[in-house]
């Protein structure tokens, strides 16, 4: 067996409901601080959904700054004026609340409060050197996994994205309330569920660092996430769908926050960064021609995939390969999301930028099963328009 390193958070509570009881759930992990600095976004926080747990921390003693600006896909002014406010609440713990872009701006929230180093030069993989605040993270979404990676996505410049991945990411403790999730419409239900199966297929074909834990949590994650997609979809108040989701999502977090993910996001960012279009639909849209693409070299990894979401699959690991790409369309089709880059509204004009936009996502590439040019991304976006 290769040797392999496995991280993840120390501390995980799955409860529904827990949001209720937040306060009191801080100051067990936390008992001697008090200044809270909460960060989510607008939509969330005009919602009404976090009041319940507003009110549990202050019936805990907590005295919270409510940091509301996050956007999707944050650009780094925010992360800056996020933490400036910090600095001068003297926040003493961070609390991530929403999807992943709340999450991914408290993580750097944590380690640049602290001091010492700029932003600038947290870029890239273990480049963060100093320490940073206590961290929590809690999701209203189950799809990017963020309370279990120690990865924080920003958008710098007009339209790129940029990766800080070390270990000082990690959280603390993460608190997964399903009951948080059930207001998430159809579509985002589908997009995000989408995004984590991704980084579980990802995981599991990781290229350098495949490890037994992960590639566990992938095949878990999988399970939950395939069958209770469209049942979530169907119906956002499916409890036990909504756990399901959440659950399956972290696994995966947990997974590629390991065995990192690769060229399906590599050629997503760019849709993104240039197009706005969500993360987790950017993903559904390249996910099934990124796999064709990769079938010569991951067949049989991807067959052992087919075995998990479509027992009884027969044939050889091409067949299977070519079954559960197809399994996953019809997915992605049942929930009703656009499943070409033309239904969003990108030209084919506009595929040769995007191609070499993926390019510059060497630290996603350098994981894919295949090594991919800049004509192949070409040729994907093509098949993908
Ligand atoms: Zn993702």
């Amino acid at each position: 067996m290769n040797a392999f390193r496995f991280q993840t958070v120390p501390t995980i509570v799955v409860e529904s409901g827990a949001a209720r009881r937040l306060g009191e759930l801080l100051r067990e992990q936390y008992p001697a601080r008090t200044r809270l600095c909460v960060v989510t976004d607008g939509f969330l926080a005009q919602s009404g959904l976090l009041a319940p747990a507003l009110d549990n921390l202050a019936a805990h003693g907590w005295d919270v700054t409510l940091i509301a600006d996050v956007i999707a896909d944050p650009p780094e002014h925010i992360v800056l004026e996020a933490t400036a406010r910090a600095v001068a609440a003297r926040a003493e713990v961070v609390l991530g609340l929403g999807g992943g872009s709340s999450m991914d701006v408290a993580k750097l929230i944590a380690v640049l409060v602290p001091g010492g180093q700029p932003l600038q030069e947290m870029y890239g993989v273990r480049k963060v050197t100093g320490t940073r605040l206590p961290l929590v993270q809690m999701p209203t979404t189950a799809g990017t996994g963020s309370e279990v990676t120690a990865v924080s996505i920003v958008t710098t410049g007009a339209t790129t994205k940029m990766g800080v991945v070390a270990p000082q990411l990690f959280a603390d403790l993460a608190i997964l309330d399903a009951e948080l999730t059930r207001g998430l419409p159809r579509a985002a239900t589908a997009a995000t569920g989408i995004d984590a199966m991704v980084h579980a297929i990802e995981a599991y074909t990781s290229a350098h660092l495949k490890n037994p834990v992960s590639d566990m949590l992938a095949v878990k994650a999988l399970a939950l996430l395939s069958r209770n997609l469209l049942p979530a979809c169907d119906n956002g108040n499916d409890t036990a769908a909504r756990e399901a989701m959440l659950l399956g999502a972290m696994f995966a977090g947990q997974a590629f926050a390991n065995a990192p993910v690769a060229a399906v996001h590599a050629l997503a960012y760019p849709i993104g960064g240039i197009f706005h279009v969500p993360h987790g639909l950017s993903n559904a849209l390249v996910l099934p021609h990124v796999m064709r693409f990769n079938a010569p070299a991951a067949a049989d990894l991807y067959a052992e995939l087919a075995d998990v979401i479509l027992p009884g699959t027969t044939g050889s690991a091409g067949a299977k390969t070519a079954t559960l790409i197809a399994h996953l369309d019809s997915l992605v089709l049942a929930t009703g999301i656009p499943r070409t880059l033309r239904e969003v509204g990108i030209g084919e004009a506009d595929l040769p930028r995007l191609a070499s936009d993926a390019m510059l996502q060497t630290r996603l590439l350098v994981n894919n099963p295949r090594p991919v040019t800049e004509a192949d991304a070409l040729a994907i976006y093509q098949a993908a328009y």
